[in-house]
């Protein structure tokens, strides 16, 4: 702990973030700069810290130091806290450690009360301001301090407003404002028996607490959750003096970032509104002008922002997100910070960045968010399509989203529990409707811009947006929208392309996504740095193609099952599974070789010159068979006896491959040794097209590997079953190729024993799925509906196994099995398969393993290339490195 809880802006940095938190060490860093920051000062997230763990109390002391802080800020502003003639305002605002935008609370104008009121009054000679300050301060205090709903502050407003014949804010006379004011105190004395305080070092005393409460606010902790933001951060609290953008029309507020963060074009993108304070930019309640307009209505200001923008790029590096005010004429720059993007966006930008000198290229890897590249190989609407556009609006947040209509965040959230896709249409959105935006596919309100809440978070998620779409009304209580002659009610299916921001009817044909060639560039640097090997998980020649134009170096893991399950070859495996003797098994295999055979050719032939490693049949055989249910159900319309018989038959073969536990019985190389003329006939396919193929002069480098072995002597016979049938093929074909025999390890046992596994195996794959099951001894398929989420809710565990490797328990046979089989074999080859191999975490664990490869789907082949990068910039070392100290 530092003794100090209250710093100035002149006493801090941007590197102090996590003690002043983001917005207080920008606004130190940015007052040190030179930059027009109005002065203030920082209590430190410590103190907040302090405040939890004394049981929600103010530090004894903390009061007299902020009451000297603020002297200092008296001196500077020559104006003075509570001071009826010359009065000082502040705004007093949260500022956690890692940005959460909009999701605690800032109250502005405070200092005022029912004399200084006048006081200001006087000074700026302009009454309609002072009590319109007054009027917000009230309200905001209102809401966040004694947390009466803001539409009850709102709705006053509205009626005042109303029976004063007015229509826009800034139309409402001192005399309505003044009314207002009354209106407001009442309500605040009805709802909590407390008046609104007129001592203004109670008003401060009061607000602080506020901030320091609004960490734990339902919202903000839905926030943390979702951006795993440890709650223990805390937030700290700047006190700054206020600037006013609401003193006419040459004043203002405004939101700008210093480049598109949709598109991530090199130009100025923001808005503002003229004669406006604080938050009516962002909370979407006018709909505010692009930032161009500035260039004309007051040049000086524009060019000035500009300047800004470029200087704060260069001292962080990064593309900023602006907030200012503009006080009579004269600019104020009231945040700075990195601003959230699409990920179409931030791959521009960091190319951008490397090619005007301001990032190196390993910089610009490193900036990469690898889970956001995900967005960027999502499908979108086919140009070809034919569309019913029924609206536009702002392109807020690209992508396209298809769903139900819905008006309502908690109804989203219940219809995405049963399993319905939705889109949340709504006015606007605020923080409380996080939970919603989480939930829906897409978002689409009628009011606010581009730096509205509902845009920002979108973006930030990677979620389409539209935004402002006035053409539209909505009425939340019968849940519908009309847009013309049409009427949208809830539960039809919408489709918003947040691309263009256009609204259209239904469900739309989408296109598979591109690369752009900026990604292409920084998975070429990504290449030149990472260590790690990248393959693909891929079953069908087409996957194998789509893998290889994402650069995928060859196939971890191609399932032969899913060659079994079309709707052409499933009778014939039936055929296999269900015969009475081996002859009859044989004209069933017979049957199947040809067409295994031609799926290995399509793919060998994708992968030309990549390895492409086959697993020989896994799944329990009961999986290629009906259901058991369905059998019976059929069995008592069946009238003719010779089918009957038949049927019978079916059902008591069904009944003996009836396992309990079928993910630990009869599966993998169990098969294999139960019935050998399977595999061996995958063999033989594997082998024949591999000879065909290389007749043509594709080089094909086959990989032949046995599922779920756990002990050695499983492997030894299978190996032995695997080299004498490829012996065979290549005795028939006069001709022979290089193959590897491996395992999968995902079996504990074999980890644990994978020295002796190892002295039969060319390589080892990490079957990390059944791995983490057996590890855990958790059922993948009844965890997650049955006891997980539980866990995961209640930190039981600390991350869904199944999704992040257990770096510790699965981690540690990992490590033991690379460690002895290694030992055995020095040029054992070690991957990775399954669903970790796509997961950042799990790929860093991978490089500092020192394992050869990850496999992972074909649409994570270009995230998996940078986070292999990343992993090598951040350990700054090579796998074999590590390997040689183990
Ligand atoms: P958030 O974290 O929700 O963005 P801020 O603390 O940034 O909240 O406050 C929101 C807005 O309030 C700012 O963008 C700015 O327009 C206004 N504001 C805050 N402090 C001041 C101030 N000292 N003078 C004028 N406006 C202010
Ligand atoms: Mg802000
Ligand atoms: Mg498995």
């Amino acid at each position: 702990m530092s003794n100090r809880r209250v710093l100035q802006f002149e006493e801090g940095n941007s590197s102090m973030k996590v003690l002043l938190g983001g917005k207080g060490a920008n606004l130190a860093e940015m007052t040190n700069a030179g930059l027009a920051v109005p002065p203030g000062f920082t209590i430190t997230t410590e103190t907040c810290q302090e405040y939890y763990i004394n049981e929600q109390k103010l530090p004894e002391g903390l009061f007299d130091e902020v009451k000297d802080a603020l002297e200092l800020i008296e001196l500077k502003k020559q104006q003075f806290f509570g001071d009826d003639v010359n009065p000082l305002l502040v705004s007093v605002r949260s500022g956690s450690v890692t940005s959460m935008p909009g999701m605690m609370d800032t109250i502005l104008n405070l200092g005022l009360n029912d004399r200084t009121v006048e006081g200001l009054s006087k000074q700026m000679n302009n009454s309609r301001f002072a009590y319109d300050c007054y009027r917000r301060l009230i309200q905001m205090f209102g809401s966040v301090v004694f947390e009466i709903e803001m539409k009850l502050f709102e709705d006053i407003f509205e009626e005042t407003k109303n029976s004063f014949g007015v229509k826009v804010d800034k139309d409402l006379k001192v005399e309505g404002l003044k009314l207002v004011i009354n209106e407001y105190k009442l309500l605040i004395e009805e709802k909590t028996n407390k008046s609104f305080p007129q001592d203004v070092y109670n008003q401060l005393t009061l607000a602080v607490e506020a901030v320091f409460k609004s960490w734990n606010n339902q919202r903000a902790v839905v926030y943390r959750q979702l951006y795993n933001i440890p709650d223990q951060q805390c937030t700290a609290v700047n006190i700054q003096s206020m600037v006013f953008g609401n003193m006419g029309d040459d004043s203002g507020t405004g939101v700008l970032f210093t480049r598109n963060p949709s598109t991530g074009e090199n130009s100025l993108f923001g808005e503002f509104l003229t004669n406006a304070q604080g938050e009516d930019v962002v909370a979407g309640i006018r709909t505010p002008q692009p930032i161009e307009n500035l260039k004309t209505e007051m040049p000086n200001v524009y060019n000035d922002l500009v300047k800004i923008a470029r200087q704060l790029e260069t001292r962080y590096k990064d593309m900023q997100d602006i907030e200012f005010t503009i006080e009579k004429g004269q600019l104020y720059v009231l945040q700075t910070r990195s601003g959230k993007r699409t990920a179409q966006a931030a791959v521009k930008l960091a190319v951008q960045f490397v090619a005007e000198g301001i990032l190196s290229k390993e910089e610009a890897i490193n900036r990469i968010e690898v889970e956001h590249l995900e967005q960027l190989l999502h499908s979108t609407i086919d140009p070809q399509a034919t569309l019913e556009v029924i609206a536009k609006g702002l392109p807020a947040s690209p992508g396209s989203a298809t769903g139900h209509v819905v008006f309502d965040a908690d109804v989203a959230t219940e219809w995405v529990k049963h399993g319905k896709k939705v889109v949340l249409v709504s006015h606007e959105t605020s923080p409380e409707d996080i939970h919603g935006v989480i939930a829906a596919e897409g978002v689409l309100t009628t009011n606010g811009g581009m730096t509205s809440h509902a845009a920002v978070v979108a973006r930030g998620m990677g979620k389409p947006c539209i935004c402002g779409c006035e053409e539209i009304k909505i009425d939340p209580e019968r849940k519908r929208f009309y847009i013309g002659n049409t009427t949208i009610v809830e539960g039809d299916w919408i489709t918003l392309d947040g691309t263009t921001g256009r609204v259209i009817n239904g469900t739309v044909a989408l296109k598979e996504p591109e690369i752009s060639p900026e990604l292409l560039k920084l998975l070429e640097w990504a290449d030149s740095i990472k260590h790690l090997k990248v393959l693909t998980n891929a079953d069908t020649p087409e996957d194998a193609a789509k893998a290889r134009d994402f650069k995928a170096e060859g196939i971890g893991l191609c399932r032969t099952e899913h060659m079994f399950m079309s709707t052409e070859r499933l009778p014939v495996v039936q055929e296999m599974i269900l015969a009475q003797s081996l002859e009859e098994r044989h004209r069933a295999l017979d049957k199947l070789l040809p067409m295994q055979q031609s799926d290995f050719e399509g793919i060998f032939e994708a992968m030309h010159g990549f390895p492409v490693t086959i697993r020989l049949l896994d799944p329990p055989l009961h999986e290629f068979l009906p259901k058991i249910e369905e059998l019976l159900e059929k069995q008592f319309s069946l009238k003719e006896p010779e089918v009957n018989e038949k049927h019978e038959q079916l059902i008591r073969k069904v009944r003996n491959l009836q396992e309990v536990n079928p993910m630990l019985g009869q599966r993998g190389c169990r098969l294999g040794i139960l019935f050998p003329e399977i595999y061996r006939m995958q063999v033989i396919a594997i082998f024949r097209a591999a000879v065909k193929l290389i007749r043509q002069k594709i080089n094909v480098i086959p990989e032949v590997m046995i599922p779920l072995v756990g002990h050695v002597n499983e492997l030894e016979i299978m190996r032995k079953l695997v080299d004498e049938a490829a012996e065979e093929v290549f005795l028939e074909e006069g001709l022979r190729v290089n193959y590897k025999v491996g395992t999968m390890i995902e079996v504990p046992r074999a980890a644990l024993t994978a020295d002796e596994i190892a002295e039969h195996a060319d390589f080892f794959s990490f079957g990390t799925n059944d791995l983490t099951q057996m590890t855990y001894g958790y059922s993948r398929d009844d965890a997650e509906g049955k006891f997980l989420s539980y866990y995961l809710e209640h930190k039981v565990i600390p991350t869904n196994p199944f999704q992040v490797l257990d770096t510790e328990g699965v981690g540690a046979l990992i490590k033991c099995a690379v460690k002895k089989g290694r030992a055995q074999k020095t040029a054992l080859k070690t991957g990775i398969c399954g669903e970790h191999g796509g997961n950042k975490e799990s790929i860093f664990f991978c490089h500092m393993t020192g394992l050869n490869y990850i496999s992972c789907s074909p649409y994570r082949v270009p995230m998996a290339r940078i986070a292999a990068a990343q992993a090598q910039l951040f350990y700054k070392t090579t796998s074999l490195e590590y390997n040689y100290n183990v």
